[in-house]
């Protein structure tokens, strides 16, 4: 078997993967990319809602649509309106974005290369390429492969809790210029959600995995329900879901060489499901202390792994409390009005003691 060298190797070129690549390429250190998808981002698997944030994202040219106001449907059917300003983007485009990134800046990416196994705790890879098996040494591992990370699995680590979620992408009969959500007791642990993208939209669901709903029959009774009211056809232009992190940051974040970022470290949020922003904050802050590591900073992982219990650790211990808060809620047949507006995230009442 051939064996390569590299500082750091990457496992996942999502958000989180290709914004860590980025930024130890820029700073001149080698690094490989490997993306076991044959095209980055694709199949697309997100409901494509980006909330406005304080700082900067790349790939702005991904934007199809932006929206100002959430409208949230609580289990009595009262809507209400919130401000919630955020953009649709393209998430494929978004994704080859932050890719293309990478690349400009002196990563190596390789699609279609699957990592496979990791031994000598994270500084030997094995990946899988067209039939074909490499051996590489890297001094630094960055786990970016999403909520059920091989590379953790691999290391022996705990799997993370996920939420189940499907989708539907949809034609609109009118312009919808607001996201909408439904909370619903025929959600357990998740949400109905609408998100438009100019003429479509990503209808979907998500509920918690040990509920036992049948998915695709909830998302299915969803999607008639919304059609009946005149929001949207029947026909299915297309599918996808996926798994959603929703119990809060893994720990530790950091094991041995290792570090993980993105979904693979837990970071998306319990409630909304949204992980894109922080996948690449995420990506950004592995990919500058791998840089500080092997500049000889030996404190960076730590570094780093403090950042991210600075950054996420209370926000994603309340969400993730808040919701155990809805499960039993639903469980106990109780999930109204009053439980819906403490366990989502546009209340006052969800950040109240
Ligand atoms: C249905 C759905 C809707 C969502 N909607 C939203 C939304 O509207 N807004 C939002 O902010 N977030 C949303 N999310 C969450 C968001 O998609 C994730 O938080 C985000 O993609 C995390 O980025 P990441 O880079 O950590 O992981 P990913 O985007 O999952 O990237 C991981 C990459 O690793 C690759 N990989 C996995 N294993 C290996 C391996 N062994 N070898 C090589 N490559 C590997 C995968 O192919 C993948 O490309 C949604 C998620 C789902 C499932």
């Amino acid at each position: 078997m051939t064996e390569a060298h590299t500082d750091v190797l990457v496992v996942g070129a999502g958000p989180a993967g290709a914004s860590a690549a980025w930024c130890v390429a820029r700073a001149g250190w080698h690094v490989v990319l490997v993306e076991a998808r044959a095209q980055v981002g694709v199949p697309m698997q997100c409901a494509e809602f980006l909330p406005a944030a304080p700082g900067r994202l790349v790939a702005d040219d991904a934007g199809v649509q932006t929206t100002q106001v959430l409208g949230t449907s609580l289990p009595s059917g009262q809507v209400t309106r919130l401000a919630a300003p955020g953009r649709m983007i393209d998430r494929p485009r978004f994704d080859q974005a932050l890719a293309a990134r990478a690349v400009d800046a002196g990563a190596v990416l390789r699609t279609a290369t699957r990592c496979v196994a990791v031994a000598e705790g994270g500084r030997r890879v094995v990946v899988r390429q067209n039939g074909g098996v490499s051996n590489w040494r890297c001094k630094l591992l960055i786990a970016a492969d999403g909520p059920t990370s091989s590379v953790a699995r691999r290391l022996g680590l705990p799997p993370l809790r996920t939420l189940h979620s499907r989708q539907y992408r949809v034609r609109l009969r009118h312009p919808l210029h607001e996201t909408r959500v439904w909370l619903s007791a025929a959600f357990p642990g998740g949400y109905g959600w609408l998100f438009p993208r100019g003429e479509e939209a990503n209808l979907g669901v998500g509920v918690e995995r040990s509920s036992g709903v049948d998915l695709r029959a909830v998302l299915d009774d969803f999607h008639h329900g919304l059609c009946a009211i005149g929001l949207v056809d029947e026909a299915v232009l297309s599918r996808t879901g996926g798994r959603i992190p929703v119990g809060g940051l893994r720990s530790p974040v950091v094991h041995g060489r290792v570090l993980f970022a993105g979904d693979a470290a837990g970071l998306a949020h319990p409630v909304t499901g949204a992980g894109i922003a922080p996948a690449v904050h995420a990506g950004e802050l592995a990919g500058d202390a791998a840089v500080r590591f092997l500049a000889g900073e030996a404190q960076a992982l730590r570094d780093y792994a403090g950042e991210l219990e600075d950054c996420y650790g209370s926000a994603l211990r309340h969400a993730c409390a808040r919701r155990e808060a809805m499960l039993e809620a639903w469980r106990e047949g109780r999930f109204d009005d009053a439980a819906a507006r403490r366990g989502w995230v546009v209340f006052p009442e969800y950040f109240a003691a």
